[in-house]
């Protein structure tokens, strides 16, 4: 299932993987070319499904080629594109992604040409598109530092000026933007694992820090306390066993947020590597998470307990309720498909956007994972989740089974299962050959136990009963395949309750018809948020 699954996504990845054996010239100059037919055409110009296949083509390059001179190219011509989308479409995501792929050029390409220019270009979106004085005082600022001599710096200078007095502060993306992309050389000896590169996402009261690497490899963990003899901070370390470490990590990372210091990598013995977080005194407590396809390694830290628990702070009083509502998959990854070559990643963003518009008319706060069709990794998701601090998150998906008689409703909660289904179900969502996941299941058994299982299973519980009582009335004959525990990464290390709903198999003629249709896309939507606030409105068992 899971081969047939990713086979069914070629039809939206193929820029992506025709440019596998292709060079980066190549892809580029096909990038542009599709760029400059866009350019002329006013009339493609008013769909955003148009501005998305020429940004993919240049994804193309960044994506496949990050070191290569033309990424950086890639990266501010995208920038420019989400920055010409906005322009039409006035959607604040938009503008968000053309901000943090202008950071992406700087911070992946910082001896590019092009480096100061992204910097200027973020200056003049916090300037004039969001009115953010402090913010575009820190890009100048930033700017004038780090390229004093560059053919902006007069510009830079001339826009200081005129924000004298403002005082700097650093944008929020800034904190959350990936760390660079090493310039390492190739693997020396075969048969080691090899760390690629490091991001990181963070908010006051929750930092992550994902570690990726070539392959997989054991890993051990611990923690060292402060010491004062040897002056060095409370540490978070983990053991990358038979991994080596390209060039490029001598100097320590920089992360320094409100819970994290410095990230330091170094060997450690013959064929090991160690990778330690400082813990800012504000840290409580941290977990290690492991993901497969690409194999990474999570490390969450979680600062003091006022922070911590968002959700009892605001419980019962006037400040209003925040959910989270991740569309499944996205980008390259389409998901499951079904009739008519529906695609899952199309429906349940279609669904997410009404969920979205019921909960924000009854005063909940919405955020979503995504708000377009780009892929969002699984860790990015349960990232936003957490530093959104949120009262609730819920994963929406379809179904899918090679009979296309199958049919029903389903709510997963998180948790450890021995029951097959929800394993073959399990490796599907989690992009994970289901061969190995006997072995991840090990690994997380013990985490698992300590999510906040409960909760999360009256919320799947509720979910499941709107959806089956709303959705019914349309979907004659469907069945209520109940609510079951299982293993799903992305609802792993979310620390609220969560759930995961299988709206209905898109892989059934009846269903994938139906799910097509808004009407039916409304019902499920009004039937998800009437869950979210039933379980709101009712109070917690335990
Ligand atoms: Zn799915």
């Amino acid at each position: 299932m899971a081969v047939l699954w990713v086979v069914a996504s070629g039809v939206l990845t193929s820029v992506g993987s025709s440019a596998v054996a292709a060079e980066p010239d190549s892809t580029y100059q096909r990038a542009r070319r599709s760029f400059f037919s866009f350019k002329n055409d006013p009339g493609r110009r008013q769909y955003r499904h148009h501005w998305f296949r020429v940004i993919k083509g240049f994804q193309a390059v960044s994506t496949k080629f990050p070191e290569h001179a033309l990424a950086a190219r890639a990266l501010y011509t995208e920038a420019e594109l989400w920055k010409g989308l906005y322009g039409v479409s006035r959607k604040h995501s938009d503008l968000a992604e053309a901000l943090s792929k202008y950071e992406l050029v700087e911070l992946n390409h910082p001896a590019s040409s092009l480096a100061d220019d992204a910097l200027w270009q973020r200056s003049q979106l916090f300037l004039h598109k969001m009115k953010r004085l402090p913010e575009a005082a820190y890009e100048v600022s930033d700017l004038l530092r780090r390229y004093p001599e560059g053919d902006m710096a007069k510009r830079a200078r001339a826009t200081a000026r005129e924000l004298e007095g403002t005082k700097p502060h650093e944008p929020d993306d800034r904190r959350s933007a990936q760390l660079p992309f090493l310039r390492g050389r190739p693997r020396e000896g075969e048969g080691q694992t090899l760390v690629s590169r490091f991001s990181h996402w963070s908010n006051d009261s929750y930092s992550r820090v994902s570690i990726h690497l070539d392959g997989a490899c054991e890993i051990t963990t611990g923690q060292v306390e402060f010491s004062s003899q040897a002056s060095l901070p409370s540490r978070v370390f983990v053991d990358l066993h038979k991994t080596s470490l390209p060039s490029g990590f001598e100097e320590p990372i920089d992360i320094n947020d409100r819970l994290l210091g410095r990230i330091r990598v170094a060997p450690n013995g013959a064929d090991s590597v160690r990778v330690a977080l400082d813990l800012k005194a504000h840290t409580v407590e941290h977990r290690v998470l492991v993901l497969e396809n690409p194999f990474r390694v999570l490390i969450d830290v979680y600062g003091g307990a006022g922070a911590l628990d968002s959700s009892a702070t605001r419980a019962g009083s006037t400040i209003s309720r925040r959910v989270v509502i991740d569309p499944g998959h996205g980008g390259h990854d389409s998901g499951a498909s079904g009739v008519e070559r529906l695609l899952e990643k199309d429906v349940v963003l279609k669904i997410g956007r009404r969920v979205q518009s019921y909960l924000e008319r009854e005063g909940v706060e919405v955020v979503l994972t995504r708000d377009n069709d780009t892929f969002v990794s699984l860790e990015e998701r349960t990232a936003i989740a957490n530093r959104a601090g949120a009262d609730a998150f819920i994963s929406i998906h379809a179904n899918s089974h090679e009979d296309p008689t199958v049919r029903g409703i389903e709510t997963y909660y998180l948790d450890v299962t021995d029951d097959q289904y929800a394993i073959r179900l399990a490796a599907l969502e989690n992009q994970t050959k289901r061969e190995k996941l006997k072995d991840v299941h090990l690994a997380l058994s013990e985490l698992a136990a300590r999510v906040n299982t409960p909760d999360s299973k009256r919320l799947a519980t509720g979910l499941q009963a709107n959806l089956v009582q709303l959705a019914a009335r349309t979907n004659k004959g469907t069945r209520n395949l109940g609510v079951k525990a299982s293993l799903f990464y992305v609802l792993l290390g979310v620390r609220m309750p969560s759930a995961l709903v299988e709206t209905s198999f898109i892989s059934n003629p009846q269903e994938g018809r139906l799910l097509s249709t808004g009407a039916y896309q409304e019902q499920l939507a009004a039937a998800i948020a009437k869950g979210v606030l039933d379980h709101f409105n009712s109070p917690s068992e335990d």
